[in-house]
């Protein structure tokens, strides 16, 4: 199933030589499959000589996983299959400045799909722009929600009996898991990634799992002392990575007001730069100094961690290309002499605005997919043989 998830086109011939099965054996495995409600079958093209095989597809009455995104400005509902194939079942703007009306919202949205999809829905995951911890969401910043919020509440639709396990993620973290299971840093030992928006969050991959810490509130690197000592966080720390590198920094830098969403300021600053429109000159040299920051404070987590690559995300790719000199030689001039002979690749994350649901939908199927969770399932499929 892991490998169906990653390579959802293989051929039946292909998997079995992958996993070293013989003909007989895949077929024995196919056909439980099958039996189980889990995948399909069908004839693939034929591409030249050769015997026919086969390619699959989830099952059409298959577990599948639901996934709740809280971004910065809206939220929005996905249902992903097996295969990690991603369905939009509603995608809104905030109608409410107050967390408990926006999270009763979407817990009356999770629990009406959940009842029209019976015993399907498996696993429940959570992408939150906010530091989380266990089922808790420590802030969302830039909705100005501080409070600590329990996620657990997105459940209270459902009847108890049929609660699927919840996992709640940041989504810097998920969008990490998405780029080193099938994006651009797929393969690698060890991976870092790292996502810009209001902020900068990421996380360390491990075989394509994530280190996310004892509580899954690991990875939270923008709050690492990189800045000056003076500015002050919204975490309740100093001189947080963050407010050197995004929407922010870049405001001080030209002069301006803070802005009401550094995100979105930043998107737009940096197009226009990259277009040739407003003040170039003020905008290039707030430019500099926040891609200087941002490769900087990269080099410090390369000595840290020593990753085979980085993958960047969000705003990160927009600032590195306004600054690219600036960028690279802030980069090389932090990295130890042991990294600087060869230097880790930055490279441009591939899923882009997907890749936190995609991660999610990854981590819920590993849940699903467990042996005592795919027992489970299988009590509850009638000609389970
Ligand atoms: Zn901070």
């Amino acid at each position: 199933m892991r490998l169906l998830t990653t390579e959802p086109d293989i051929t039946r011939r292909e998997a079995a030589e992958r996993l070293g099965l013989s003909s007989g054996a895949a077929t024995d495995l196919v056909d439980r499959l099958k039996r189980l409600d889990l995948l399909d079958e069908s004839k693939a093209e034929s591409t030249g000589p050769g015997r026919p095989t086969s390619v699959f597809a989830p099952h059409p009455a298959g577990p599948l996983v639901l996934i709740v995104g809280l971004q910065a400005s809206g939220w929005d509902l996905r249902l992903s299959d097996l295969f990690g194939r991603l369905t939009v079942l509603a995608s809104e703007p905030y109608r409410d400045d107050r967390p408990e009306a926006v999270l009763a919202t979407v817990a009356a949205a999770v629990g009406h799909t959940v009842e029209g999809a019976g015993t399907r829905i498996r696993c429940l995951v959570v992408s939150a722009a906010g530091p989380v911890s266990g089922t808790f969401l420590g802030q969302l910043s830039a909705r100005h929600w501080l409070d600590l919020l329990d996620l657990e509440q997105l459940t209270h639709a459902i009847p108890s009996e049929q609660r699927p396990p919840l996992l709640v993620g940041n989504d810097a973290t998920l969008a990490g898991v998405a780029e080193a299971r099938t994006g651009a840093s797929r393969g690698s030992s060890v991976a870092l990634h790292l996502m810009v928006a209001t902020g900068i969050g990421g996380v360390v991959l491990l075989d394509g799992e994530p280190a996310q810490g004892a509580h899954g509130a690991g990875g939270e690197f923008g709050h690492l002392p990189f800045a000056d000592p003076a500015l002050q966080c919204t975490c309740g720390s100093h001189g947080c990575w963050d407010l050197a590198v995004d929407g922010r920094a870049l405001a001080r830098h030209r002069g301006d007001p803070e802005p009401a969403d550094p995100t979105d300021y930043a998107q737009r600053l940096l197009t226009d730069l990259a277009a040739g429109r407003g003040d170039l000159t003020r905008t290039q040299n707030a430019a500099e100094s926040a891609a200087a920051a941002f490769g900087g404070g990269i080099a410090g987590l390369v000595n840290a961690h020593d990753p085979e690559m980085i993958t960047i995300g969000g705003l990160g790719p927009l600032l590195r290309r306004s600054a690219p000199m600036a960028f690279d030689r802030a980069y090389r001039a932090g990295l130890m002499a042991i990294h600087r002979r060869q230097p880790a690749a930055v490279v441009d994350s591939v899923h882009g605005t997907n890749g936190p649901a995609l991660g999610a939908a990854y981590l819920g199927i590993d849940q699903i997919s467990s042996p005592t969770a795919l027992e489970r399932w299988a009590d509850l499929v009638p000609d389970a043989g």
